[in-house]
């Protein structure tokens, strides 16, 4: 990478495994019982059984992009403490398997990618030069994936405050611009709080914020029912 590069890494500097025409092959037997088939597996899971994940891939190949585990999803190495992203580039979830050790956490960690997926699908996001669209795909994953859950929330003992669901939203969509883009924190604020408002009330698809799984199975349900009026007719 040339220093001109290293100026704008877009963020890719946090997953090393991304790098083109390194692609370590892993055979079975290697891959059997390690991180990367745990990470196969909780994915797995998580795309079968949670109800927000179900809902963003049926709402996904409803707008004709079908997701693929093998090719759209990536179990991958990552530096820190990131747990995910979206690789606009490649159209592909990076899953951090050296990160994410729970299936609630995988749960959270798929769905807060496939809104990003969602969005990348539905709209021209422009995720490397506008960064009001990445602060916008920010805010609704943070507030549509369940990272700022009550449960969640109570577990990083934060009480209390009706606005507090909004606040933690803000403060992750920040953190996750500030993580993948060289942005200062002053301009990063102030972009988020431009869109805040529209982004936040933009509940699609789940026409809800699901504040926990059975919102989401409300939500799910409602949205495979959607057509049913029509279809009996
Ligand atoms: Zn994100």
């Amino acid at each position: 990478m040339d220093p001109a590069k290293q100026e704008e890494d877009y963020g890719y500097n946090l997953f090393p495994e991304r790098n083109a025409g390194e692609q370590k092959k892993t055979s079975l037997s290697q891959s059997l019982f390690t991180f990367n088939h745990k990470c196969q597996v909780m994915l797995q899971f998580a795309m079968e059984t949670s109800p927000y994940a179900k809902l963003l891939l049926s709402a996904m190949k409803g707008s004709g992009c079908n997701v693929l585990r093998e090719r759209h999803f990536s179990c991958e190495d990552c530096d820190g403490t990131v747990s995910g992203g979206f690789d606009a580039t490649s159209s592909q979830i990076v899953l951090c398997q050296n990160n994410i050790h729970q299936q609630s956490h995988m749960n959270r960690v798929v769905t807060h990618e496939l809104i990003h997926a969602f969005d990348h699908c539905r709209a021209n996001v422009d995720w490397f030069n506008n960064y009001r669209h990445l602060a916008c795909s920010e805010i609704r994953a943070a507030n549509l994936s369940g990272d700022c859950s009550f449960y969640n929330e109570v577990s990083r003992l934060h009480f209390g405050l009706k606005q507090h669901h909004q606040a933690c939203v803000r403060a992750r969509a920040l953190r996750s611009i500030l993580a993948v883009r060289k942005i200062g924190r002053e301009e990063a604020e102030k972009i988020v709080d431009e869109v805040f408002d529209s982004c936040f009330g933009d509940h699609a698809p789940f026409g809800r914020i699901p504040h926990g799984k059975k919102d989401a199975k409300f939500a799910y349900r409602d949205y495979m029912n959607r057509d049913r009026y029509y279809s009996n007719l």
